[in-house]
C-alpha cells in the first residue's frame, strides 16, 4: 500500500498530464484538525480550463466508441486498485476534510463501491425496438453518451461524490473535466490519479481547480463542447448554475441542500429508534446532506428518547480522525464550525434548551456533540441546513401534525421515520421526499437511486437511473 504522504498529488490533471498550472499561483489545502497546510494546490487559470475541455472535447470520440466491456473493464480495474488502497484514501479524506477515521474509511468503500456498480451498468444500457401502434414503422431507441461532462463536487464526501460521477459517466462513454472543492481537491486527485494508473486515456479524465470559482465554471459552462453538468453542493450554488447552463442549454444533474426531518412514531422502540436516529444525524460528523436536521419525537417517547440521546453524544469520543478511535473529527472548517455555532446560538435566542455540547472545542474546527430540546418547528434552525454533529428535538402529539411540519420546507432529499413497520411505511409514503429510510438511519447505496425532490435536485444518482443522466436518447424511425 502507498502512504497518504508520497501518495499526495497535488496538481492539475489535463489530457493525461499532472501541471502545475498556469500563472493564478496556488491555494492552501488545510488539515481543519489542526490548522496546518497539508500541501498548496494549483490555482486553475482560464487557459487551464479550456485545455481541460478542450481535451476532453478531442477525446470524447474515441471513447465513445469504445466497447461496453472496455469502459466496464477500467471501472472494474479502478474499483480493485482503490479497494486495496482504501487505507490510503481514507487517509488522505481524514487530512483534508477532518472527519473521523471511521467515516472516511466508510467513506472510501462507499466511494469505491460506485466503481464497481458501474462497471456492472456499462454492459447494460437499454434500448428497445418497438412496431408502433398504427403498425406503419418501427420505434427504434438507442442511446449514446451525451459528451463532455463538468463534474463538480462538494467538500463533504470528496471521493464519493467524484466516484458518483466519474463512474456513470465514464460507463455512459462521455469524457469529464472534474472540478473538485476548494477544500478537498487532493481526495479527488488521488482518485483521478488512480484512473489514470489503470488506463484511462488522456483527456477521458481531467481535474481543474479554477480560481476564481465562479467565472471559470460559467466560462466552462458556456463552452459549446461542454453537454453535461453534473453538480452536488449547496442549492444557492446549484440555482445560479442553473441559470448559467440555461443560456446554452447545458443538460443538469443537480444533487442540492437537505433539511432531513426524522419522525419517531408513538410505539417506536426506543433501543432502535435511539441507534437509528444516532446513525442519522452522526454519519460523517453530520456533515451529510442526509444528515437528520429536525427531529419530530411523539410526546409519548419525548423524555426518554431525549435521555437515551443525551446519554449517548454525551459518550461521544470527539478529536483528530487520524487518532483512529475517536468517533467524531473535525468540521472542514473554522468557517464551517463557526455557522453550527451561530445556528445553535440563534437556537437557544429562539428557546431551545442545550442538554448536551452547545460548545466550539478548540484548537482545530471541532464542535461538541449537541442536543437541543424544546426546539419550535419553524424556528431557524429547522430551516437552515445544520451540517454539524447538532441534535434538535421537536415534541409532537399528532402524527399528522408531524406529517405536515417534516414537509413544511422547501428541501425534499430524504425523510426518516422511525417506529412500528405498517405505521411508519404509511407516514413514508405521505412525505414529500425523494427518498425515506424506515427504521435505519442509513440509505446510501450505490445500487439505489439517490436524489431529492423540491429544491434538494433534479436527477438521480446511482442505481440503474444513474448512467441514464449521462445517456442522450436517439429515436430511429424506420420502415416494419
Ligand atoms: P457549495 O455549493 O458551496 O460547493 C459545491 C461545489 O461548488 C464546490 O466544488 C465549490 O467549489 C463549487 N462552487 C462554489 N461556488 C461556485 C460557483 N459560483 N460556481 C461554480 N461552482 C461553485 O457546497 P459545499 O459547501 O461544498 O457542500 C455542502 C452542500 O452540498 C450542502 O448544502 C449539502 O447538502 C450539499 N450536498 C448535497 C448532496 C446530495 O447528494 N444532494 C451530497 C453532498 C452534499
Amino acid at each position: 500500500m502507498t502512504s497518504a504522504s508520497s501518495a499526495l498529488q497535488a496538481r492539475l490533471f489535463i489530457d493525461g498530464q499532472w501541471r502545475d498550472g498556469g500563472d493564478a499561483g496556488d491555494f492552501p489545502v488545510l488539515d481543519p484538525a489542526t490548522g496546518e497546510t497539508i500541501a498548496r494546490f494549483p490555482a486553475a487559470t482560464a487557459s487551464d480550463c479550456e485545455a481541460a475541455v478542450r481535451a476532453a472535447e478531442r477525446a470524447f470520440p474515441a471513447w465513445s466508441q469504445t466497447s461496453p466491456r472496455e469502459r466496464s473493464e477500467l471501472l472494474y480495474r479502478a474499483f480493485h486498485t482503490l479497494r486495496a488502497e482504501r487505507e490510503t484514501l481514507a487517509e488522505i479524506i481524514v487530512r483534508e476534510n477532518g472527519k473521523a477515521w471511521a467515516d472516511a474509511l466508510a467513506e472510501a468503500d462507499y466511494a469505491t463501491e460506485f466503481l464497481r456498480w458501474f462497471a456492472e451498468e456499462a454492459v447494460r444500457i437499454p434500448g428497445d425496438f418497438r412496431l408502433s401502434p398504427a403498425g406503419d414503422k418501427r420505434i427504434v431507441v438507442s442511446r449514446h453518451a451525451i459528451g463532455v461532462a463538468l463534474l463538480i463536487t462538494p467538500w463533504n464526501f470528496p471521493a464519493a461524490m467524484a466516484t458518483r460521477k466519474l463512474g456513470p459517466a465514464l460507463a455512459a462513454g462521455c469524457t469529464t473535466v472534474l472540478k473538485p472543492a476548494r477544500e478537498t481537491p487532493l481526495t479527488a486527485a488521488y482518485i483521478v490519479g488512480v484512473l489514470d494508473r489503470v488506463g484511462a486515456p488522456a483527456g477521458v479524465v481531467n481535474l481543474v481547480t479554477p480560481v476564481p470559482t465562479g467565472p471559470l465554471v460559467a466560462g466552462m459552462i458556456a463552452d459549446p463542447a461542454v453537454r453535461k453538468l453534473s453538480f452536488t453542493g449547496s442549492t444557492e450554488v446549484g440555482r445560479e448554475l442553473l441559470h448559467a447552463c440555461a443560456d446554452s442549454i447545458v443538460d443538469t444533474s443537480m444533487e442540492l441542500g437537505g433539511n432531513a426531518p426524522v419522525i419517531v412514531l408513538p410505539g417506536a422502540d426506543l433501543d432502535d429508534a435511539v441507534s437509528a436516529a444516532l446513525q442519522a444525524k452522526m454519519r460523517n460528523g453530520g456533515s451529510a446532506c442526509t444528515a437528520a436536521n429536525r427531529f419530530y419525537v411523539h410526546a409519548s417517547l419525548h423524555d426518554a428518547f431525549v435521555r437515551r440521546m443525551a446519554d449517548e453524544l454525551s459518550a461521544v469520543r470527539t478529536g483528530a480522525g487520524l487518532e483512529r478511535e475517536n468517533q467524531l473529527g473535525a468540521l472542514v472548517s473554522e468557517v464551517e464550525r463557526d455557522k453550527v455555532a451561530a445556528l445553535v446560538s440563534t437556537a437557544v435566542d429562539e428557546g431551545a434548551r442545550v442538554v448536551v455540547g452547545g460548545a466550539a472545542l478548540p484548537p482545530g474546527a471541532f464542535y461538541a456533540p449537541t442536543l437541543l430540546d424544546g426546539v419550535t418547528h419553524g424556528s431557524t434552525i429547522t430551516r437552515r441546513e445544520i451540517f454539524g454533529p447538532v441534535t434538535a428535538v421537536v415534541a409532537y402529539d399528532d402524527v399528522d401534525d408531524a406529517v405536515r411540519m417534516a414537509n413544511d420546507t422547501e428541501f425534499g432529499l430524504v425523510a426518516y421515520v422511525l417506529g412500528p413497520e405498517h405505521d411508519a411505511l404509511r407516514v413514508a409514503l405521505r412525505l414529500d421526499t425523494g427518498m425515506v429510510a424506515v427504521n435505519r438511519g442509513v440509505l446510501s447505496d450505490p445500487a439505489a437511486p439517490f436524489g431529492g425532490t423540491k429544491e434538494s435536485g433534479i436527477g438521480r444518482e446511482g442505481g440503474s437511473e444513474g448512467i441514464l443522466d449521462y445517456l442522450e436518447e436517439k429515436y430511429i424511425a424506420m420502415n416494419p
